[in-house]
Order: structure tokens, then sequence, then C-alpha cells
């Protein structure tokens, strides 16, 4: 199958749909991958890189639009972009339909095939091309905090594992799922003391398990939340309910009796955030306070490292990038996990949740 990578073209998106690593995979199990002209330039990879990896490098988005049968990128398509899809081509990256009624209407337009990261399932019913993403948040906000709890940029000054002799920062997480997890883990492993709260008691027994006691479990209360926010030095915001809005779990009463140059990271702010003060900021300007606690609340935590995230996210995606370049269409059949992908088929939206939110038939 011939293989198409365009340059991701959203502001601030310098991740790539296929990493040169990526590429002799598909190359060596026999596809064509043809790469736009500096599509790599975001991860500090070249032209060449790709070239030696076996890809083709074109000038333009439009000759890979125009020569492949399948797309392979990060984000959802721009309107530029989902004019040039067609017919029978498959566009295999993240899309996020539900609140986008113009791109939905664009890629039904086109005829396309289109299979979103965020809806393919795997054998345990999770999303495991979202959660290489959650991973990376989930470590990031760990550094985040250490950052804003500097003096220099408004937080207590506290030192996060502290030293011999000295107490290192309480942090709280609030959501014990992929992000959650992967926060405590960064944060335990600099010295923090840290404690995780999450409604499911099977969720908190693995915490458990998994820790070996360097991180407390505590089952999620508005009592619990309460308590151990007031206690911290840092707040870790990570749940969700799936299809919802995150719950608001943290009232701006609640902030006036924290510590002063204490650091909120809000991660769940992509589903509109779990603390009342969150609104989303950007990686240019992290950070704002409020009742003397720092607040941040970056909405694409993982575009500030994009090597890493490119990395994570072709390790993810490669088995079903595959799949689909094997057998085309036939996999999206054969396998309900790519299956459980198909947002658009052939003008139609087939994802029932995406055409209910947006009022359109499925
Ligand atoms: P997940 O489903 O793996 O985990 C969510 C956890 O929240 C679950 O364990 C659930 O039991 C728990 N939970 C639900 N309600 C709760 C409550 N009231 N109190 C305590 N725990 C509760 O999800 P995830 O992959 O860890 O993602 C968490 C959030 O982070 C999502 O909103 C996701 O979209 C977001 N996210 C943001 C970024 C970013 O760049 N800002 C990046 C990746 C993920």
């Amino acid at each position: 199958m011939k293989i198409g990578v365009p340059k991701e073209i959203k502001t601030h998106e310098y991740r790539v749909g296929l990493t040169p690593g990526a590429v002799r995979e598909y190359v060596a199990a026999g596809h064509s991958v043809l790469v736009e002209t500096n599509a790599g330039a975001g991860i500090g990879t070249t032209d060449d890189n790709y070239r030696k990896a076996g890809a083709t490098i074109l000038d333009s988005a439009h000759e890979i639009f125009a020569s492949s049968e399948m797309i392979i990128k990060v984000k959802e398509p721009q309107s530029s972009e989902w004019a040039q899809l067609r017919e029978n081509q498959i566009l295999f990256t993240y899309l996020h339909l539900a609140p986008d009624p113009e791109q939905a209407t664009g890629l039904m337009k086109s005829g396309c095939t289109a299979i979103a990261y965020e809806t393919v399932t795997d054998a345990d019913g999770g999303l495991p091309l979202l959660a290489p993403m959650s991973e990376v948040a989930g470590r990031l906000a760990i550094e985040a905090a250490g950052t804003a709890l500097k003096r220099y940029a408004g937080g207590r000054g506290l030192l996060i594992g502290g030293v011999p002799g000295v107490q290192p920062a309480r942090i709280v997480v609030i959501g014990g799922g992929v992000v959650g997890t992967h926060a405590a883990r960064m944060a335990a492993g600099l010295g923090a003391e840290v404690t995780i709260l999450d409604r499911s008691i099977p969720r908190l027994r693995e915490l458990d398990e998994l820790f070996e006691g360097r991180v407390r479990t505590r089952f999620s209360t508005i009592d619990a939340v309460e308590e151990e926010v007031f206690a911290a030095d840092v707040v870790i915001g990570a749940v969700l309910v799936p299809g919802a809005s995150a719950p608001k779990l943290v009232s701006r009463g609640m902030l006036s009796s924290m510590r002063k140059g204490s650091v909120i990271v809000d991660v769940a702010i992509d589903q509109g955030g779990c603390f009342e003060t969150s609104r989303p900021t950007t990686h240019a300007d992290p950070t704002y306070e409020i009742d003397g606690v720092i607040h941040y609340c970056v909405a694409n935590m993982p575009g500030a490292v994009p090597l890493t995230s490119s990395q994570a996210l072709n390790n993810a995606t490669l088995p079903f990038g595959l799949a689909l370049a094997n057998q085309g269409f036939a996999a999206v059949l054969e396998n309900p996990h790519l299956r459980a992908g198909l947002n658009v088929y052939r003008g139609r939206l087939t994802y029932r949740a995406v055409a209910e939110s947006l009022g359109l038939p499925f």
C-alpha cells in the first residue's frame, strides 16, 4: 500500500504521524511510504533520515494526499486537508469529531474512511492510542509542578524530594488512571510523599499492589478530597468520567485553605478540568495564580515533548497501521478494535456517540 505522511499544520503541533523508525517497519512489510519534506523537523529529524528508512520525500502536502491510499497523521485534518481526502482513501489519526461538526461534514463529504486513534480499543476495554499521551502528560505533570513550586515562579520554594533531614513535598493525585499512575510514579521516584485518590476500589487495590507501600491510596469522597487538598503542596487533577465533562472536585472556596504558593496541575483540563478555577493555558504562558495557588492547565501537554510523544504514539499505532496497510479495509471488518476506531465511512458517521453529539444520522 502507498502510505502518505503530511507535515502537521495545526498551530504548535510538532509531532509527526510516522517516525523514521516506523517508516522502516512499513517498508520492511512491503509498503511504500511518502513523506512530505520537513515533516520531521519538529522532532529534529531530517528528510535524509526518512530516505535512509526507505521513504520517498515529496515537496507538498498536495502530492502526498494525491498519491497515497492511506494518510497517517497526528492531529485532526484541517480544512485544507480534508478537502484533499477522497473516496476509498483511509485516514488514520486523532479526530475528536464530537465537538467539531465542520470537520465531521468535511470528512463525510470527502467519502474517505476515517479511523480515529482515540476510539480504537484493546482487549481490556482500554484506549491504547490515547494511553501513551496520558502517560506522557502524567509524567510531565510532576515536572510542571516542580517548576511551578520554585520561588521565582511564585511557588513555595520547595524541592519536590526534599533533602536528607528535610520534608519532601506532599503530592496529591486525584484520579488513579493512566495519567494519575504515571504522575504518582514520577513523584514517588523523586522522593515526594504521594497520595492517590480514586472512586474505583478495584483500581485502588491495583495501585496499592503496584506501588508496594510507596504511595498511599484513598477512596475519593468530598471529605477525603478536602483533607488531602488542604494539606498538599501539589494537587494533580487526573480524573476522567468517560464521555462526560470532568467533575469539579475542588471549588474556588477551597483555595483559600490551601497553602500559599502551592500548585495545581489540572491535566483533565482538556475535559473542562476538575478544579473550579481552571482555565486552559498554553506552553507559551502555562501558569496563573488565584488566591496564592499557582495553576498549570496546559491542554496539550504532550506537545511540549514532541520527540518522546511521537515515538510513544508510533509504538502504539504501529500494529494497527500495519494491519490497515496489509489488509486495507478488510482489517477494519476483521479486527473489532480497529472497527471501534471507525468514525466515518462512505459519507456516513459510523460512531454512535459522535453522531448523537452532533445530532447527525448514525
Ligand atoms: P483514565 O480513565 O485512565 O483515569 C481516570 C481515573 O479517574 C479513573 O481511574 C477513574 O476511576 C477516576 N475518577 C473518576 N471520577 C473520580 C473522582 N470523582 N475522584 C477520583 N477519581 C475519579 O484517564 P486518563 O487517561 O488517566 O486521563 C485523565 C484525564 O487527563 C482525561 O481528562 C484526559 O483527557 C486528560 N489528558 C490530558 C492531557 C493534557 O495534555 N492536558 C493529556 C492526556 C490526557
